[in-house]
C-alpha cells in the first residue's frame, strides 16, 4: 500500500512538473532566464509591426512596397536558412531601413535542445544577418514562441532579449482565413506598446499580406505611430 501511495505521489509530482514546463515553454510573457518582451508599457500611441520567417523572393518586394507607401518601418524576424538561400532579399529589407531580428537558423522548436545547438542556431543566423548589411543583430524571437532552458539562458548570458508579441490574429484559424477578419482583430486588440505579429512570406493567397495596408491605415487613423521593436523598447518600460 505504501509503495502504491509513493508511486501515485511520484506520478502526480511528475505530471504537475510536466504541465508547468509545458506552460512555461509556450508562454509569451514568462521564461526562466533573461527578459521576454511581449509588449511594452507606454502612454505613447506607438506600436511595432513585426513579420516572421523568410525572406522569400516571392513576397519580399510586395511587403516592402506596402511599407514604403505607408512610410512605416517594421521589424523582420528572419530565418537563417532562408536568408542563406535568399541573401539579396535580406539585403533589400536592411537597405530599406527595417529592423532585422534573429529567428533561428532552422526554425526548430527550442524546447529540448542543447546549449551548443542553441549557440549554432543563433550565431550562424547572426552572421547571415550581418552579411545582409545589418551590423548589429539584437533581438531574438523563438520559433513558434517556444523556449525552455537552453535558449533563454544563452540569450540572457549574451544580454539579449526574447521578443514575443501580444497581437496575433493568425493564431485563430477562423480569423486567419480572412483578410477582413485579420484587420478587424488587429484594430480591435492593439493598444499603446503592442507588438503585432504577422506572417506574409509564404501564403500565395496573401491573406495577411493584404491585411498590412488596411491595418496600418486603420491604426494611423486611431492615432498610432509605427516604430521598430528597438525603438518601442527604448520608448517604453519593459514588462
Ligand atoms: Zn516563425
Amino acid at each position: 500500500m505504501r509503495k502504491l501511495i509513493a508511486a501515485a505521489v511520484v506520478l502526480i509530482v511528475f505530471s504537475v512538473v510536466a504541465v508547468v514546463l509545458w506552460k512555461v515553454g509556450k508562454s509569451r510573457t514568462f521564461q526562466f532566464f533573461g527578459e521576454i518582451v511581449p509588449r511594452v508599457e507606454t502612454s505613447q500611441k506607438i506600436v511595432a509591426l513585426t513579420f516572421d520567417d523568410g525572406p522569400t523572393p516571392e513576397f519580399t518586394d510586395a511587403i516592402l512596397g506596402v511599407l514604403r507607401e505607408e512610410d512605416v518601418k517594421a521589424t523582420f524576424f528572419l530565418i537563417g536558412g532562408e536568408l542563406e538561400r535568399h541573401l539579396d532579399e535580406g539585403r533589400k529589407l536592411v537597405a530599406a531601413g527595417h529592423e532585422i531580428g534573429n529567428h533561428s537558423y532552422s526554425h526548430t522548436r527550442m524546447i529540448l535542445v542543447t546549449p551548443s545547438f542553441v549557440k549554432e542556431e543563433i550565431e550562424k543566423t547572426d552572421d547571415l544577418i550581418r552579411a545582409a548589411g545589418c551590423d548589429k543583430p539584437t533581438h531574438f524571437r523563438p520559433p513558434y514562441g517556444k523556449k525552455l532552458f537552453a535558449l533563454p539562458l544563452y540569450l540572457s548570458q549574451h544580454d539579449r532579449q526574447s521578443i514575443t508579441w501580444d497581437v496575433e490574429p493568425e493564431t485563430y484559424p477562423e480569423i486567419a482565413q480572412s483578410t477582413d477578419a485579420i484587420v478587424k482583430y488587429v484594430l480591435d486588440n492593439t493598444r499603446p506598446g503592442s507588438i503585432i505579429l504577422l506572417h506574409v512570406m509564404y501564403d500565395p493567397e496573401r491573406k495577411s499580406l493584404n491585411a498590412v495596408k488596411p491595418v496600418i491605415e486603420g491604426l494611423k487613423q486611431k492615432g498610432f505611430r509605427f516604430v521598430t521593436v528597438s525603438e518601442l523598447i527604448d520608448a517604453g518600460k519593459r514588462l
